[in-house]
């Protein structure tokens, strides 16, 4: 797996590669169990069933880092953050901080466009409870890894999507960029920052999840902040 990853020579390669990922047993076994009994409310629907790729601009110069996808939407629909509430504010935010064309995301063929931004996700199959194992983390973390090395020469800044994110990216400083992460790691906060040598920003997000938005931990307005610092510092209009 890790062979296949490194062997991705552009990002469409690499995204039909990830999708034909069986590595992580529990989470195979779980994301063909969810496609097979599916929500109620999508029991005329075909899941996708299998990993995430990210998603998004080829030139990016933002990415969003974000845990896993979602076991109804993005395991449903094949597109990371579509078909669920996390992506309903996640893209109304990017629409409004003019990064996606339009504020919906609802199936991998609605027409949505991202300008300057990738998605992806440092764990590509949706996890039971959205709890990956530490072991699953490290097996995918070469898909991760070979994604950015693809969109490194564009990438200025990273948003990471809650302190699992957060977490997941000092391996990718080491592994793709040749930096030493910083020790003691920085502390994963909403509009915590990071900036290295050559490696790009890190902006820490509370995640999108209902949990948050729900209970106005997140607001709207807290990620127009960081979107707007995000295209601050990768130098997008
Ligand atoms: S989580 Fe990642 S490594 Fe594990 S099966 Fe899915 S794509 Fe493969």
């Amino acid at each position: 797996m890790v062979a296949r990853a490194a062997r991705a020579t552009d990002l469409v390669d690499l995204d039909g590669a990830v999708s034909n990922c069986f590595a992580c047993p529990r989470l195979v076994a779980w994301r063909e169990e969810v496609a097979r009994v599916k929500r109620a409310a999508f029991r005329d629907q075909q899941y996708w069933g299998r990993p995430v790729p990210g998603f998004g601009a080829p030139d990016a110069r933002i990415g969003i880092l974000g845990l896993a996808p979602a076991a109804h939407g993005g395991n449903r629909t094949g597109r990371i953050f579509t078909g669920d509430r996390s992506g309903d504010v996640l893209f109304a935010a990017l629409h409004r901080a003019g990064l996606a064309n339009q504020p919906t995301s609802v199936a991998a063929d609605d027409g949505l466009v991202l300008r300057d931004t990738r998605i992806f996700a440092a764990v590509r199959c949706a996890p039971p409870d959205n709890k990956p194992t530490p072991v699953e983390r490290d097996t995918c973390a070469p898909w991760l890894h070979r994604e950015v090395t693809l969109i490194r020469p564009t990438l200025r800044v990273v948003v990471a999507l809650g302190a699992f994110a957060w977490a997941g990216w000092w391996p990718v400083l080491r592994d793709v960029y040749g930096q030493q992460p910083p020790s003691p790691r920085p502390a994963f906060g909403h509009g915590a920052h990071w900036s290295g040598s050559s490696a790009p920003a890190l902006l820490g997000c509370y995640h999108v999840s209902q949990q948050n938005t729900f209970t106005g931990r997140l607001t709207p307005g807290m990620l127009d902040d960081v979107f707007a610092r995000a295209k601050q510092l990768a130098g997008v209009d």
